[in-house]
């Protein structure tokens, strides 16, 4: 079967991966000239490490990643509210989690489809696709060409996907959850003192303001600032670095020595969107897969975990049926769990991004109260089911 895969992103290289070893033939569309190198990392929780073992990627992950082994609450001023032990987590659910700089898990997928010999044409942007008497769909690009396959997969993310206007209508744009992120990459010199005593994820509250700084080794770490805004700014501040040192001057040291020391160039504003939980991904020969279908806001920490998950479930769905029902088949096996994760993503963010001082301070009470076993099962819980993981 021939399959047209619209972006690189991680949905798309990773299906692009498990479809070729299948015996597929894949042509993957990016639209930007080159692979993209912006944005910060992700945390890979155990269940993409067991999809990345499936792969035969996960020992590349974890060379380039690092391995996390706390996440700790903190309030704005720095005191510990509690902290949840990630080895229960990855001993619950039998795989180790890994935080990776998107460019370096974008790297290792690009060049494992390199190796296999997948097409990855770049430059390609995906304008529109229509539907042909033939009931199959066509692929309309930026330079006028028009194309086909058996099966087509929108895979362009989360804001403007062509497959999801063709698919859903325009009835289902992303939904601005009122607040925006700040992401970036950070490098401390060598010879300065380590940020944190351990790998540990650091998430700091405030009121309307969050800061998360995520390790990738002693040094080296992503982080993700986040205000609230009741409507989306039309533009970013000119310094956005400048800009975060102000909005966050009296947080604790680490998140001042995070944003001093990044590199300006890579510091983005993003206008945080999801989508409503849907029933239904697909029509006639395409499908949508990762944020294209079911994008959860950043607070489900899931969303490239999702999107690698989908691959692993796709590729087991084409194997087990014909196109026609491999299609309905993924959707309903994707649909439960994504929908909670988006549907938990969202309480998460209204208590985190709350502007209210007595929630805050309810909420830091409940934190400090919290039985993070407890929590921690329920996370294995959610995050394992579907997938066949070994505690
Ligand atoms: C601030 C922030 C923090 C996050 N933190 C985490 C985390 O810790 N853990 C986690 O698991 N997830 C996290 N996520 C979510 C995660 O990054 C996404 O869910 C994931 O990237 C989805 O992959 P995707 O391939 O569906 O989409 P993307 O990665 O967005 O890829 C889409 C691709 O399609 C291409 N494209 C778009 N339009 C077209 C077109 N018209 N024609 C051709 N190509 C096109 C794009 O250039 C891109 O390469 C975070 C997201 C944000 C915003």
């Amino acid at each position: 079967m021939h399959i047209l895969i619209l972006g690189a992103g991680i949905a798309g290289a990773a299906c692009a991966l498990t479809l070729q070893r299948q015996g597929h033939r894949i042509t993957v569309l990016e639209r930007q000239q080159v692979p993209d190198t912006m944005g910060g990392g992700v945390v890979l929780w155990p269940n993409a490490s067991r999809v990345l073992e499936q792969m035969g990627l996960l020992a590349a992950v974890a060379a380039k990643g690092g391995t996390p082994v706390q996440m700790r609450w903190l309030d704005r001023h720095g005191e510990l509210l509690n902290a949840l032990d990630i080895g229960q987590l990855d001993h619950a659910m039998g795989q180790a989690s890994h935080a990776i700089l998107r460019r370096d898990l974008q790297a290792i997928l690009l060049d494992q489809l390199q190796e296999l010999g997948v097409e990855v044409q770049y430059g390609r942007q995906v304008v529109s696709l229509s539907h042909a008497a033939d009931q199959q769909a066509r692929v309309h690009l930026l330079d006028g060409q028009v194309l086909q396959a058996d099966l087509i997969l929108g895979a362009e993310g989360r804001m403007r996907s062509s497959a999801r206007q063709f698919v859903l209508g325009a009835d289902h744009p992303p939904r601005y959850q009122g607040f925006l992120n700040w992401v970036g990459i950070t490098q401390i010199p060598a010879d300065q003192p380590p940020l944190f005593d351990a790998m540990a994820i650091h998430d700091y509250w405030g009121q309307g303001l969050r800061f998360g700084i995520v390790p990738v080794s002693s040094h080296s770490f992503y982080w993700a600032g986040a205000q609230t805004a009741l409507t989306p700014p039309q533009s970013a501040p000119p310094d956005l670095q400048t800009h975060l040192l102000d909005l966050f001057g009296g947080w604790p040291d680490p998140v001042r020595r995070v944003v001093q020391h990044s590199q300006p160039q890579a510091i983005r504003q993003i206008a945080i969107h999801d989508h409503d939980p849907l029933d239904c991904w697909h029509r006639s020969n395409v499908l949508l897969i990762g944020d294209a279908a079911h994008a959860a806001l950043p607070t489900s920490g899931q969303g490239a975990c999702q999107a690698l998950e989908d691959a692993y479930h796709l590729a087991q769905c084409l194997q087990d049926n014909d196109l026609q029902t491999a299609l309905p088949a993924f959707t309903a096996r994707r649909l439960a769990k994504t929908r909670q994760i988006t549907l938990q993503a969202r309480a998460a963010a209204q208590a985190l991004l709350n502007t209210d001082e007595h929630a805050c301070r309810q909420r830091d009470e409940r934190a400090r109260h919290a039985d993070t076993r407890h929590i921690v099962a329920e996370m294995a819980r959610g995050w394992g089911s579907d997938l066949p993981l070994s505690a």
